[in-house]
């Protein structure tokens, strides 16, 4: 068997044009959805992440308002920003690029965000409305990798789902949303981590195995029941370029594969651009 492959090119664009469509109702209404970033240093890899949002927020109708500051901005400096998009009626979502220098308290920073504006979905607020099942911007990644799922036909109601990974921005959340009793989750999840034995044991037993921990081939063929969706969430940056989780061969046992890089990663921007879109039809009351 050779897996299908879960497009994350195919997917995020039509995720994309169906948020064009929407910024275009919203632009009858004279809405602009809108979407801010803020950036302290200059890492070269939260540069290029943070372009690609632009980049993106361009192409389907939402505007985009960039932050770049030094990367000796003080914490109160930071807060000012903070405050002021908070304030800022035309952005509807904005998120602080991690990860910030070592002299500023992410947890501080983030805990200042308003909720409603998170567009990361990360907020304690938002983990918490997540964990209840209530309404609000949901964390992009796990949002993704649901709709990755969903745009390919993979049942997940009802299946057993093994996250693998716990980490707070894919695993964690993942979990908690796909276990919802609510269209498009109500699986079976299990969670495993460091601290499993025998993790080959659960993702065998798995129709959906999402491994979200950076480890080079962490998921081998043997650890895989025939047929079954795998999809590659974790980032290694090596000389040749990214690498995830899943081993290659893999994909001659799995039924459908979601594969690192032109998977889950490309559907992550695409569901930000949606939190953002979703915020500015309620401020239009849609
Ligand atoms: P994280 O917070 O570091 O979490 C990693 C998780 O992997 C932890 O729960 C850790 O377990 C687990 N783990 C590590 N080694 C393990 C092992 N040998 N056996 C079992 N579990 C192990 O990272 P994260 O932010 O969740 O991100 C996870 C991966 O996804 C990273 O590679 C990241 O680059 C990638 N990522 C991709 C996207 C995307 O859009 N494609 C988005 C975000 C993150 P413990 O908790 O027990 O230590």
């Amino acid at each position: 068997m050779t897996a299908l492959t879960l497009d994350g090119k195919a997917a995020s664009a039509a995720v994309k044009a169906d948020l064009t469509e929407r910024c275009a109702r919203l632009a009858e209404r004279d809405v602009v959805p809108g979407l801010a970033t803020v950036l302290v240093g200059d890492d070269p890899g939260s540069h290029a992440y943070v372009r690609g949002k632009h980049k993106a927020s361009a192409a389907v109708g939402v505007k985009s308002f960039r932050h770049d500051l030094p990367a000796d901005t003080s914490t109160e400096k930071l807060l000012d920003v903070v405050a002021e998009l908070n304030a800022d009626p035309e952005v509807d979502g904005y998120i602080i690029q991690l990860p910030l220098p070592e002299h500023l308290d992410a947890g501080e920073i983030l805990m200042a965000v308003k909720p409603d504006k998170d567009a990361d979905g990360l907020h304690p607020v938002n983990l918490g409305r997540l964990a209840l099942g209530l309404p609000g911007p949901r964390p992009c990644t796990p949002l993704g990798i649901q709709e990755l799922l969903v745009r390919n036909d993979v049942p997940i109601a009802g299946q057993h789902v093994v996250v693998v990974g716990r980490g707070t921005t894919v695993g964690r959340p993942l979990a908690m949303l796909l276990s919802l009793k609510e269209p498009n989750a109500n699986a079976t999840v299990t969670q495993v981590h460091t601290g499993t034995r025998d993790i080959a044991s659960y993702t065998r037993e798995a129709d959906i195995v999402v491994v979200a921990v950076g480890r080079i081939g962490f998921i081998t063929a043997d650890m895989i029941k025939p047929g079954a969706a795998v999809l590659d969430v974790g980032i290694t940056r090596t000389e040749a370029g990214l690498v995830g989780d899943v081993a290659p061969e893999v994909r001659d046992v799995a039924g459908w594969l979601a594969p690192m890089p032109g998977g889950v990663g490309l559907m992550t921007v695409a569901l930000l651009l949606r939190n953002a879109v979703e915020a500015a039809e309620r401020r239009a009351g849609i």
